[in-house]
């Protein structure tokens, strides 16, 4: 049986050696030579706010500068470094830059002269990944000899893991993302995103692990100091050995597993050969998701207060990042308007397929709870945000019109929150602020 080669470095042992990494799982330096090359690393939050905590969400500036390097001395003809992080305003054409900046990429356009690239600026071409489901890719992605997959170790709080597959979602416009979050039972995001593996050119795939992150994909998980690098030209034999190394068998992500069966892959990692590091000696359980009272009627954390009176069911995969990104933003602000009071019978829906249990009053966060339940005779009082994503400031109103007292900074301010989660790094020496900057 024809074995896929995955690389797994140590960098305390090797040195943050691309080179050897990419050695090492059989890839020729002249493969890279003369090619058409996007580089995909995975910035997937960004504020010029506040100093946010990078380990394990965003991958290292050290890596995507060792790439480059490498891609260079190859003789790589046109070397394009892209990335789509969420923006809540879809008209801020500045945002992504100003990451490339903050990341010190702006070094890399000087010194070896790489185009910094806005996925959101498109031109985007239509792809039919599936059966009758079409979406939108950045077309210089689609049109590159190789993309060079430069995601993170992680797990995801909706899709288990994000590693190279799911990075690639990365590259889609605003709409078509949303369109991943699908409200189909079958075809759903973790469907759709199995896709994505057969839809460019070619895929080298380096998972930085430099970092990991416990329940990601954001700055409020938990990162670890683990200094691997995953290495392959197979992208699904790479996100088998990272979910593998995050505790997960590959079958056990819905995503991958969807993979396997689609391309006919081996349901184990006995289509792969590993060299380097033995992955058993990395392996170790990462929770991926966060926790819920029994009943799946609020965050534990807020049982563990006291909270009454309020049901705030868990998140789904119909879920979009957009209101994904604000749904932390509330439930801080709801924990920090509880006084000891239960409150009147409150319900708060959020995503596509949610239903009601018919409390005292509904607030239905977004355009798309706007469009399932505008026509619910039986919701009692029902309080819409619409909008997609919905307004902050209309997610106030909507609290404190249901005798929710927020704090109306903490939304309106939303993307300085991220600041507040600093304080857990003081002092912590491994975590290393200089991994996310260039020299
Ligand atoms: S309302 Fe929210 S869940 Fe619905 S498509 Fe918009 S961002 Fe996604």
């Amino acid at each position: 049986m024809k074995k896929f080669k995955v690389s797994l470095l140590n960098v305390k042992n090797s040195g943050l050696s691309i080179a050897k990494c990419f050695g090492l799982c059989g890839i020729d330096p002249l493969y890279f030579k003369g090619k058409k090359i996007f580089v995909k690393p995975n910035i997937v939050f960004w504020t010029s706010q506040v100093n946010f905590p990078k380990w394990g969400v965003i991958t290292t500036s050290k890596v995507v500068e060792g790439v480059v390097k490498y891609l260079k001395e190859c003789g790589a003809s046109d070397i394009v470094i892209g990335e789509g992080s969420v923006l809540y305003n879809p008209k801020d054409k500045t945002l992504q830059y100003q990451a490339f900046k903050g990341l010190g990429y702006d070094k890399l356009e000087a010194r070896y002269g790489v185009k910094l690239v806005s996925v959101h600026d498109g031109p985007f071409k239509k792809v039919e990944v599936d059966k009758g489901i079409f979406l939108k890719f950045n077309e210089k992605a689609v049109e590159s000899d190789v993309i060079v997959d430069l995601p993170v170790l992680k797990t995801h709080a909706q899709t288990k893991v994000s590693l190279g597959i799911k990075n690639l979602k990365g590259l889609l416009d605003m709409g078509s993302r949303k369109k991943t979050h699908s409200a189909d039972e079958k075809k759903n995001l973790d469907y759709i995103i199995s896709r994505f593996p057969k839809v460019f050119n070619e895929v080298v795939t380096l998972i930085d692990g430099i970092y990991s992150l416990e329940r990601g994909p954001s700055y409020d998980g938990k990162p670890y100091k683990t200094d691997i690098l995953i290495g392959s030209k197979d992208l699904i034999s790479a996100d088998k050995v990272g979910s593998y190394i995050l505790g997960y068998e590959p079958l056990e992500v819905p995503h991958i597993a969807h993979a396997i069966e689609y391309n006919n892959r081996a349901i184990d990692l006995s289509d792969i050969e590993i060299i380097g590091e033995n992955p058993d000696d990395y392996r170790r359980k990462y929770e991926y998701d966060f926790a819920y009272t029994e009943d799946g009627s609020m965050p534990k954390p807020f049982e563990k207060i006291g909270i009454k009176g309020l049901s705030y069911p868990k998140y789904d995969t119909t879920l979009c990042t957009y209101c994904s990104g604000l749904n932390g933003a509330i439930l801080t602000a709801i924990a920090r308007a509880w006084k000891g009071e239960p409150w009147d019978d409150v319900e708060i829906l959020t995503g596509k397929i949610k239903e009601p249990s018919y409390k005292k009053t509904t607030i239905l966060i977004g355009q798309c709870m706007y469009k399932r339940h505008k026509d619910n005779k039986k919701i009692k009082n029902p309080i819409f945000v619409k909008g997609c994503p919905p307004d902050p400031e209309e997610i106030n109103n909507a609290l404190k019109k249901a005798g929710i007292d927020v704090d109306p900074n903490i939304l309106k301010n939303f993307e300085s929150l991220p600041g507040l989660f600093m304080q857990r790094y003081k002092g912590k020496k491994e975590f290393d602020e200089s991994y996310f900057t260039i020299e």
